[in-house]
């Protein structure tokens, strides 16, 4: 479903990628972990074009996305994107932030749109903050507003970077539910996350990254529990 082949970034004379080969297979949940710096963030933004590759090849659903002819309103459509900050409209209400990007996007109508709203909304289990403007929402709730957003888009794949690290504690395990849902249903998932209890108990694959490359790629059992690289190891002992 996502494949990425000897991608490249570099920012200046700064390489931030320096060949990834990865293979995320349709409804599998992978988790990429690794340094702060190592690319991580670089690597997700490459998957949906926020930014194009140096070199390489990226494959979404079949498609080429780094095709210099790809229309890349229609690839977007089909990747739905969660940041650490939730990036959603302040002027509109939990239910125009849904329903928005699905006219403008999808050219919706009023009623379907609003009815896909409600439905992914419900989803999220935010049914009750329909009309409630986003300053009024917890850090999680904007949080799974702004997933339940992606999700009225109907996309093929989920990419999060690092949904739960501008949350207060309290509240990351509802946006951690949400997202083990989505896993459950069979959503194809890339997740750059800190929370190994998540990447354990969700992800089918762990990635780790350091200095622009993948070190280890693997079952959770095999990358968290048994690493075999004393990078990983060393990332890890920092970590847990
Ligand atoms: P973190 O865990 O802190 O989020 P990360 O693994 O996501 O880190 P990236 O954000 O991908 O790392 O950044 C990797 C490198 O690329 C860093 O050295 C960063 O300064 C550089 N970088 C990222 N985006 C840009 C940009 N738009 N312009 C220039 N340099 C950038
Ligand atoms: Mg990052």
């Amino acid at each position: 479903e996502i494949e990425v082949r000897g991608l490249h970034k570099a920012f200046g004379a700064n390489e931030v990628l320096r060949g990834i080969d990865l293979e995320i297979g349709q409804g599998e949940v992978v988790c990429v972990i690794g340094p702060s710096g190592s690319g991580k963030s670089t690597l997700l933004r490459c998957v949906n074009l926020l930014e194009v590759p140096t070199k390489g090849r990226v494959f979404v659903g079949g498609t080429e996305i780094t095709d210099p002819d790809v229309d890349i309103d229609a690839v977007r459509r089909r990747i739905g994107m969660v940041f650490q900050q939730f990036n959603l409209f302040p002027h509109l209400s939990v239910t125009e932030n849904l329903t928005l990007p699905q006219r403008r996007v999808l050219r919706r109508d009023k009623t379907e749109a609003a009815k896909v709203a409600a439905e992914n909304l419900r989803r999220v289990g935010l049914s009750e903050k329909a009309i409630a403007y986003p300053a009024s929402l917890s850090g999680g709730q904007q949080q799974r507003v702004a997933i339940a957003r992606a999700l009225a888009m109907g996309p093929e794949v989920m990419l999060f970077d690092e949904p739960t690290s501008a949350l207060d504690p309290e509240l990351v395990g509802d946006v951690l539910a949400v997202m083990r849902m989505l896993a459950n249903e069979g959503m194809t998932m890339m997740v750059v996350t800190h929370e190994m209890t998540f990447a354990r108990e969700v992800a089918d694959r762990v990635v780790f990254m350091d200095g622009g490359v993948i070190i280890e790629d693997g079952t959770p059992a095999q990358v968290i529990t048994n690493p075999r690289h004393d990078r990983t190891r060393h990332f890890l002992s920092r970590l847990l």
